[in-house]
């Protein structure tokens, strides 16, 4: 009785959510594009583009970010009462740019977007930046009304759209579209082998696996010029629809796109959360930042981990656990603050983090001998530095591809981000 009590509760709370997202927004998306530019030290935003596209994939009951992860966040507030409506945190291929060489001899813009709920009042929209510090800095904020005639519709294209995996409906899932990058007209057959490859890799690997109800992927048909990915130091240049390239920040292996306008122009094809870039090449390489996309080469043999690896930085916000192997960043992390993400600890605030997870007997740090192999601990290097920073478990695939598992704490931050989604 007590159960049929908790349930009925819990459908009138759902039901007065719901309402609460019909009085405040339209179920459509208001995208926002805009250039991130800056150096080392500073940040500037500059206002590109309005526009309204179909449906709103996010959660209708979960608005405000729960979980604070990201460099990054974008805010919403009724612009009458002040009240937030909507709030996000994400990443950018600037803010790690940012921590290179090169952005302290020169100046470089990266154009980003933002997915927002479309509202049915007058709103401030403001985007807001973390400091090294750990503080947050407002860096943009605008009014905008709904009624705004600068707000254009989203362009609509001719592609096919394959349903990849689930049926559920977008509001109660995480929906994941698949882009193909460097795939020929010809070539479009193989690209749908690759994207059943794609949710057969993530489901492959827990907590994925047993939640894959929660999940709807879809995949775009778009063909690319020429085939192949750039490869810059062999003057390789194929043209290709979304114009990713090996080579970001001259480091070999780390694959990302700036053309974000291409990115979000094909994605917006259908309701999304999640962008997931298939670039056709045999090359090892990718990325993954957190609500901004994730790409991965398709035809290399460690692509099932590589997938699921980028995918648990772009979907779940989850930090590089690796410490021994050259990246093109410096002081990437300030071992001064805690990080924001969930698997990665300086110590400062480690109660935030796995703590609840581990066994009080565990000592912390944890020594990394063979014997503790399977123990949630704490063990020192991670997040590109050997000293000063802590990860849970000796391995992970958040750290090396040697073993088939996410470590528990990477399993907990994943299963809470998908409750965001699906709640
Ligand atoms: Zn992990």
């Amino acid at each position: 009785m007590k159960r049929i009590l908790l349930t009925i509760s819990f459908l009138g709370l759902l039901l007065q959510l719901t309402a609460q997202f019909d009085s405040v927004f339209y179920n459509k998306s208001l995208r926002m594009d805009y250039i991130r530019s800056g150096n080392s030290e500073n940040e500037w935003i500059a206002l590109e583009n309005w526009y309204e596209q179909a449906d709103w994939a996010g959660s209708e009951n979960v608005l405000i970010d729960p979980l604070g992860y990201g460099k990054h966040w974008v805010e919403m507030r009724d612009a009458a009462t002040d009240s937030v409506l909507y709030s996000r945190g994400y990443g950018s291929l600037f803010s790690e740019w940012q921590t290179t060489a090169e952005a302290k001899e020169t100046v470089r813009s990266f154009p980003e977007t933002v997915v927002m709920p479309y509202p049915k009042m007058p709103v401030q929209i403001r985007l807001l930046t973390r400091t090294f510090q750990g503080d947050c800095k407002e860096v943009f904020s605008i009014k905008l009304g709904p009624e705004n005639y600068f707000i254009k519709p989203a362009p609509k294209m001719k592609w096919p759209v394959m349903n990849v995996w689930g049926d559920g409906d977008a509001a109660d899932v995480v929906d994941i579209v698949v882009l193909p990058d460097g795939y020929t007209m010809e070539e479009l057959g193989e690209f749908m082998e690759d994207a059943r490859f794609f949710a057969e890799s993530i489901f492959q690997f827990e907590p994925f696996r047993s939640l894959k109800d929660k999940f709807r992927i879809r995949a775009v048909l778009a063909p690319s010029d020429e085939s192949g990915i750039p490869v810059p130091a062999e003057d390789f240049w194929p043209q290709t629809a979304l114009g990713s390239s090996f080579y970001t920040f001259d480091s070999e292996r780390y694959c990302m796109s700036y053309d974000n306008r291409s990115i979000r122009d094909l994605a917006g094809q259908v309701p999304y959360d999640q962008i997931y870039i298939l670039a056709n090449t045999t090359k090892y390489g990718g990325g993954g930042i957190y609500n901004y996309y994730g790409l991965s080469s398709a035809g290399n043999q460690l692509s099932s981990k590589v997938i699921v690896h980028e995918f648990g930085h772009s979907f779940a916000g989850l930090g590089d656990e690796y410490f021994d192997s050259s990246t093109a960043y410096s002081d990437f992390y300030n071992l001064e603050t805690e990080p924001w993400e969930p698997n990665l600890t300086t110590l400062v605030d480690f109660d935030s983090k796995w703590k609840s997870l581990m066994d009080t007997l565990t000592p912390v740090p944890t020594p990394a001998v063979d014997s503790m192999r399977t123990v949630l601990g704490v063990y020192e290097g991670g997040g590109y530095v050997a000293k000063g920073m802590y990860r849970p478990m000796i391995d992970c695939l958040m750290h090396t591809f040697k073993g088939e598992e996410f470590c528990p704490a990477c399993k907990h931050a994943i299963i809470q981000m998908i409750e965001v989604y699906s709640e």
